[in-house]
């Protein structure tokens, strides 16, 4: 019998991806093709849509771009070598180059601006315009 429960069946409770709550929440399967629910709608906000057993690459990117940007400051962090060095207006900046700001952490030089004055930085609270060369 428990085997049975377990198994999708229309009417029944499965945990899928809601695009408007933007989570994986309990869904209630509306339609099936042979054993994989293809409907659902959200028990919690009753939009309906496709199943989605998980969060969608392009969704992530598109509608949590603050949850994309963390995952891109995570990799620029990790793929850089280079020694983080505390942020200082009078240094000259890179980019690629590892900074330690007093107030939003560790961050990565995405693009020296082209007048020569300004970085822009990936902090993990997002990207900030300092000054550097000064
Ligand atoms: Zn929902």
């Amino acid at each position: 019998m428990e085997t049975e429960f377990s198994k999708p069946r229309i009417a029944g409770t499965i945990d899928s991806w809601c695009g408007k709550c933007k989570l994986i929440l309990a869904h209630t399967i509306e339609a099936m093709v042979l054993d994989k629910p293809v409907r659902v709608h959200c028990n919690t906000c009753k939009s309906q849509h496709t199943y989605k057993p998980s969060e969608p690459i392009k969704a992530v990117a598109r509608a949590q771009p603050g949850k994309a940007r963390s995952t891109r400051y995570k990799v620029l962090l990790n793929g850089s070598d280079a020694a983080p060095k505390s942020y200082s207006p009078q240094d000259k900046y890179q980019p690629g180059d590892v900074l330690k700001h007093a107030s939003f952490g560790m961050g990565v030089v995405t693009t020296a601006g082209k007048d020569g004055t300004k970085i822009e930085v990936l902090f993990e609270g997002g990207s900030k315009l300092l000054v550097h060369g000064r």
